[in-house]
């Protein structure tokens, strides 16, 4: 059969998918310390929601969906991003109404988008977000980006650049794109067509473009810095203030321009610095979206948010070398030998798996130099051997397998002894 995965996906092996997990884990429990709870919602939605929230003029939008026509003749699109049904799902549910605001969400899991594949961009990947919806407050712009900060920081990243802007708001925005359209206007014809069809729809998306990043025009075009109005200049410099509180260093950079068309005020992106990453250093990218929710449909309720792929992050842990090879899952291998240590073995096995003691045994009746070839491959912790001598002794045999160490422990005190040399041992391994 030479059927292989699409092109842009990929299988996550065993071999991998212990550091998703370990990801995986770390993302809930920074969700939970910061009090963002998980919301799951479909892979497929209407199209509609995406063109009307994420923009007809965006990337994701005209080149990126995958849209299909069901079997009822319905448009519906795989979620390319997971702002804009978090969005319906609080417009629909009617969250706005709940007694706690902001209300504050997280989700986690498959987005899909066409693109040309290469390191860090796929067709599927795994996004993880989160979405603050009904707050105006500067001090939660903050909190969101702390919260990224934490995962990434959590995860053993150490070479991050944090940057900032603020798109202003609505007046703001509209004062810019006038003077945008001014600079561009009597030269739009040196760009591509894409920004040619964004000149009147969207100018400032012109700014993020791939094709003709390197037009002088880019680097001298009005900045929207200067027109910020005062209340958006005011609200930039809280966000500034509480990043600053929070300890989180940052860069403002007056032309990060996000992707998506419902962004306003604070937007951002972290990048890693790592040497060796490649092309792609973004990591993580948000902001704020104002107007998003009365868009579809709700109240004006105002919102923050990011999204981050658990590819990049693991692609930017290993390009600061992080060593997860020495990370050991496996708390004990039992090895046996012979008939009656082999029925031993099985029931030990057993009662660390029901004592909460990661464990495993030989089933291929190999012999015991194999057996322990096999537990330092799994990257045991620790053997556990059972012989006639030790099974007469009421007793067995315990060897660390980072320094060698054996202890001989009597049945009765099995457990209460592993757990405890557990326990050094990862006091050790710290
Ligand atoms: P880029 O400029 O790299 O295309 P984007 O602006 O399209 O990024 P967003 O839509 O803001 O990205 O998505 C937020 C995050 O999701 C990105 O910072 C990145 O971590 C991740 N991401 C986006 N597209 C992909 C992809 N095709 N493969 C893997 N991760 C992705
Ligand atoms: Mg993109």
């Amino acid at each position: 059969m030479d059927i292989k995965v699409p092109r842009g996906t990929q299988d996550i092996l065993p071999s991998d998918s212990g550091k998703w997990q370990i990801v995986e884990e770390l993302i809930r429990e920074t969700c939970s310390l910061f009090q963002y709870k998980e919301i799951r919602t479909p892979i497929f939605e209407h199209t509609e929601l995406f063109t009307r929230s994420v923009g007809d003029t965006t990337d994701i939008v005209q080149k990126e969906m995958y849209t299909f026509q069901d079997r009822g003749d319905r448009s519906l699109t795989l979620r390319p991003e997971g702002t804009a049904s978090t969005v319906r799902a609080y417009v629909e549910h009617k969250m706005f109404g709940y007694a706690d605001q902001p209300v504050k969400l997280y989700y986690m899991g498959p987005m899909f988008r066409y693109e040309r594949q290469q390191a860090g961009r796929y067709r599927q990947f795994v996004q993880f977000g989160i979405e603050a919806i009904g707050s105006a407050d500067p001090a939660i712009d903050a909190e969101v980006i702390s919260l990224a900060m934490s995962v990434y920081q959590k995860a053993g990243l150490k070479n991050l650049k944090l940057v900032i802007n603020s798109l202003g708001d609505t007046e703001s925005r509209v004062a810019h794109k006038e003077a945008l359209v001014n600079h561009f206007e009597p030269h739009i014809k040196e760009f591509c067509t894409d920004c040619q069809n964004r000149l009147q729809k969207n100018p400032l998306r012109i700014l993020d473009c791939k094709v003709d990043r390197n037009n002088p025009l880019m680097a001298s075009a009005p900045s929207l810095a200067d027109f910020l109005n005062d209340e958006s200049a005011t609200y930039f410099e809280k966000v500034k203030e509480y990043l600053t509180i929070l300890n989180i260093p940052f860069v403002v950079d007056p032309n990060l321009v996000r992707g998506l068309d419902y962004y306003n005020h604070t937007a951002f992106e972290i990048m890693s610095t790592a040497e060796g990453l490649g092309a792609i250093t973004t990591l993580a990218g948000g902001g704020r979206y104002n107007g998003l929710v009365e868009e579809l449909g709700g109240p004006e309720s105002p919102g923050i948010g990011f999204a981050m792929s658990i590819e990049r992050l693991l692609l930017a842990l290993e390009a600061e070398d992080n060593n997860w090879a020495t990370l050991s899952m496996l708390d004990v291998y039992v090895i046996s030998m012979g008939e009656a240590a082999k029925k031993k073995a099985v029931e030990l096995t057993n009662v660390f798996r029901q004592n909460n003691i990661t464990s495993e045994m030989d089933y291929l009746d190999r012999k015991i130099k194999t057996q322990m070839k096999s537990a330092d491959r799994m990257k045991a912790k620790f053997v556990l051997i059972i012989g006639d001598d030790e099974l007469e002794k009421e007793s067995v045999m315990l060897k660390n397998l980072s320094n060698g160490e054996q202890q001989l422990i009597p049945l009765n005190k099995l457990v209460e002894q592993v757990k405890n040399s557990i326990t050094a041992w990862v006091e050790e391994e710290k």
